[in-house]
């Protein structure tokens, strides 16, 4: 591939020299491929410029945030430039009595977190690994976590935006109030584009009082489908749990009580709100279950229970997984895709780990290890597993040979040419992560 013609002094021009990195610092590789330059910018403005310049010069664009999922998709399809948002993290403006803040996108949400404690606040989001992972990359990858369930997902708390645009524009969409006027929501549209369609500056949340009370409730199970009575009917009760996951217990090992040290399976339900709430939850969870016939729940409070909570978030980590995939299914449909899920991989003597958003229809698969080809018939087994339960499944991490061999963003939907043309439209020359993504 042949690297564009001095784009780091090219970019030094515009931003100065301390704002460009040499590129080949491995840290910065995508795909194994090696940007022409790393540039920082300071403000939305110079991230405007830079890529008002790669739109002259025709180079690809990859922004970066914390790099933590920078892995997902395919290798860029030309000569590419890094932008990095790691000195966009500053806060913007925080109106408590409002529960609204507006933070740059190169902010950590454990950053974040801190600073609405402070005054009995949070993001209520709870994906892994949030001090590495920016605002802006979380809403780039509409990323969640267990606490999606009770309540809801980075779209849901999404007040506004402010993105550079490829032509170096910049736009504004939403504000600091709920969307009240006409319009598209295209707060919306830049969550989940996975950084194709402009680099997300500036972001306002709407914000929520931390609980002041919450417990974990914990069953163990030998196999996903024996949960899922138990699942079905946390669901279809009057029950608000913040999280209803489905875990393999070898991811939360440390977390888990000794009672339940030998269950294959972990069910957690989290209940969240005032003492007398959760009090409530807890008792009326109890009721379910012994109307159920099952064994009554270990219920974890306080410090056991924050080392419980965070296991769960981290549980769906990539890290060093060999290859992790994501299925989205009817909840209905999750255990039983965990159980073929198994099955395949036992048949092929792959070492498999599952973590369920059981709740919203979830599951995320880790594969510690194993060769391409077998690791290639297990994902197309379980791919067609997922379209049997009405679902879908990405790849997020895997190899070359891995990502040659199956459609790593999943089967194509009826909206692929929609995407195309919106695409197309705001992105003409498709600089922004070009090839990374779908179609
Ligand atoms: C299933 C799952 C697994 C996870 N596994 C891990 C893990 O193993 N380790 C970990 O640390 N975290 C993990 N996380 C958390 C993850 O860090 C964040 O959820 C987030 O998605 C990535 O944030 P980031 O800042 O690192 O983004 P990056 O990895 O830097 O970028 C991710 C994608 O978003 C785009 N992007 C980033 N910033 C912007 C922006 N400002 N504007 C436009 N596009 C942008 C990038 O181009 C890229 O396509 C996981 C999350 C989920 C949901």
């Amino acid at each position: 591939m042949n690297v564009h013609s001095a784009p780091k002094e090219a970019l030094a021009g515009i931003l100065g020299p301390e704002a460009v990195i040499d590129g080949a610092a491995g840290r910065w590789a995508v795909e194994g491929l090696t940007p022409a330059a790393v540039v920082c910018p300071r403000s939305m403005e110079e991230a405007a410029c830079v890529l008002r310049w790669a739109c002259e010069e025709n180079i690809g664009v990859v922004p970066q945030g914390g790099g933590t999922l920078i892995h997902a998709g395919y290798a860029p399809d030309r000569d590419f430039i890094v932008i990095s948002l790691g000195l966009m993290n500053r806060l913007v403006n925080y109106q408590p009595a409002d529960m609204t803040i507006t933070l740059e996108a190169g902010m950590t949400l454990a950053a974040l977190q801190s600073i609405l404690a402070e005054k009995g606040q949070f993001l209520p989001v709870d994906p892994p690994c949030p001090r590495q992972a920016t605002l802006g990359g979380l809403i780039a990858t509409a990323s969640s976590g267990p606490s999606r369930y009770g309540y809801g997902t980075l779209r849901d708390m999404l007040l506004g935006i402010r993105t550079a645009m490829p032509d170096g524009s910049i736009v504004k969409g939403g504000g600091r109030v709920v969307k009240n006027v006409a319009g598209y929501d295209t707060p919306k549209l830049f969550t989940g584009s996975w950084g194709t369609l402009g680099v997300i500056g500036e972001i306002t949340f709407k914000v929520r009082p931390l609980p002041s009370a919450t417990a974990t409730a914990l069953w163990g199970f030998e196999h996903p489908d024996q949960a899922e009575p138990l699942v079905a009917a946390l669901i279809d009760s009057d029950l608000l749990p913040a999280f209803l996951e489905l875990t393999s217990a070898s991811l939360l090992q440390d977390a888990l009580p000794d009672s339940l040290s030998n269950a294959p399976f972990i069910l957690s339900a989290g209940f969240d709100g005032n003492r007398e709430a959760v009090a409530w939850q807890l008792e009326h969870a109890g009721g379910i279950v012994q109307g159920k016939g099952m064994a009554a729940p270990v219920v974890l409070r306080g410090e056991a229970e924050k080392g419980c909570r965070a296991a769960l978030s981290e549980s769906i980590a990539v890290g060093g997984a060999a290859l992790f995939c994501k299925a989205s299914l009817l909840s209905s449909q999750v255990t039983a895709f965990c159980e073929r899920a198994g099955k395949a991989a036992r048949e092929l003597s792959l070492p498999v780990a599952v973590a369920c958003h059981a709740g919203s229809g979830i599951v995320h698969l880790r594969l510690a290890d194993g060769p391409d080809n077998v690791a290639i018939a297990w994902l197309e087994r379980i791919g067609e597993a997922a379209q049997a339960a009405g679902g879908n499944l990405v790849v997020l991490k895997g190899s070359p040979a891995v990502k040659r061999a199956v459609p790593v963003w999943g089967r194509p939907t009826g909206d692929r040419d929609l995407m195309k043309r919106v695409k197309a439209k705001l992105d003409p020359k498709g600089i922004l992560n070009p090839g990374r993504y779908v179609g």
